[in-house]
């Protein structure tokens, strides 16, 4: 059977949102101020009230005269999202938020609250083109790209939330953004690097947040990953493998048919060298599909002596999915193996099982 290949680097023609200051790196602020016919310093003060202190209400900018923060917010601080609804689980510690972008676009983030960080896992895409059978967002194909200031948002909107004060346990710090939420992100790659910088500059160019806190997650698109290592960037690198050998990885990540097993671990180990950031493998336990104990080996070979780490995630069965996830036991048995092949692992937790916000199952359904 011919295995399809989904559009990789091709996005159908769909209206972006307008400009907004998180698309913009400091020097482009102060061009488009100056565009606008204001001070450069202005763009400094757009950018401690976004950046630093998560404001993003003109009105409230009260230090910038009333007919400048008019204009300057106008056309640099358009509403992006705007939240369609909210619903929370695990005691309120695990929060969905349905957005809907300026064209009517949805997308999903989620925020998690650990004992020791604040987690929001972001979508890059609306939609993926990637096709992977098992998960809800593959399903529907690619809608658009995320621009810039919408992924930024998503987190800026988190941080607000949990400044505010509005999840279980008091106001907090968001600590991690981890991109694994709908679409893969080194298919949005300009828009994806952008952000990573707004996240990760210190304040007020962006928001400050820890390199290694930062993490992209990709099916493994090999030449993407290499340009990443380029950018002298020290995010968490994240490989979906999902399986060790290429005739079962070519059903459950179709893009396997293009770069292979052996590319996408030698492309993750560059960037390991590059960083010296240790990368995660995530392997979702799909019952009698990938889990059987010859895989475990295969896989503890594959790994051992690599600079990685597996994270098994318990399958999160989606609407219609023939698919379910490994008896604990079965789980068991991998992690025995891998750790005799030397191979760090551990099992993901199933937060946000009962809000259809776990892994894979962000499907935006209004
Ligand atoms: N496109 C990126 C981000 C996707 S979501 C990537 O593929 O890495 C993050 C992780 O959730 C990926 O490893 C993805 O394969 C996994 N995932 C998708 N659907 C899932 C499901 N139903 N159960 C468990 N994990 C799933």
């Amino acid at each position: 059977m011919m295995t399809s290949l989904p559009l990789i680097f091709d996005t159908p023609r769909k209206a972006m949102p307008p400009r907004h200051l998180a698309d913009l790196s400091p020097a482009e602020r102060r061009a488009a101020v100056t565009e606008l016919g204001e001070k450069p310093f202005r763009a400094d003060q757009l950018s401690r009230h976004y950046f630093s202190r998560l404001e993003n209400d003109p009105a409230a900018m009260t230090d910038l005269p009333a007919a400048v923060r008019d204009r300057l917010g106008a056309a640099l601080l358009p509403p992006l999202l705007t939240e369609v609804r909210h619903v929370e689980t695990d005691q309120g510690t695990t929060r969905k938020t349905l957005w809907r972008l300026h064209d009517g676009t949805l997308v999903e983030s989620v925020l998690m609250r650990y004992r020791d960080r604040l987690t929001v896992c972001v979508s890059s895409q609306a939609g993926c083109g990637m096709a992977c059978p098992f998960c809800a967002t593959g399903q529907g194909g690619l809608n658009r790209n995320l621009s810039t200031a919408e992924i930024v948002e998503q987190v800026a909107a988190a941080a607000r939330v949990a400044a505010a004060g509005e999840l279980p346990g008091g106001p907090v710090r968001l600590s991690n953004v981890v991109f694994m939420g709908m679409g893969e992100p080194l298919a949005n790659y300009q828009r994806v690097v952008a952000s990573l910088h707004r996240l990760i500059d210190p304040a007020p160019a962006g928001l400050g947040l820890s390199q290694r806190s930062v993490t992209v997650s990709t099916v493994g698109l090999v030449p993407a990953i290499g340009k990443l290592a380029d950018e002298g960037l020290n995010v968490t690198l994240a490989v979906s493998l999902h399986a060790p050998d290429d005739e079962l990885r070519d059903t459950l990540v179709p893009v396997n048919t293009r770069w292979k097993v052996r590319e996408v671990l030698e492309a993750a180990d560059a960037y390991a060298a590059r960083t010296g950031r240790r990368y995660s493998i995530e392997y979702a336990m799909i019952r009698d599909i990938n889990d059987q104990p010859w895989r475990a080996d295969l896989l503890g070979t594959l790994l051992s002596g690599r600079l990685a780490h597996v994270n098994l995630i318990p399958l999160n069965p989606t609407p219609g999915s023939k698919w379910d996830a490994s008896p604990k036991p079965v789980e068991q048995e991998f992690v025995a193996r891998l750790s005799d092949h030397g191979v760090p692992v551990t099992v993901r937790d199933t937060r946000g099982q009962e809000i259809d916000g776990a892994c894979g199952q962000l499907a935006a359904l209004a």
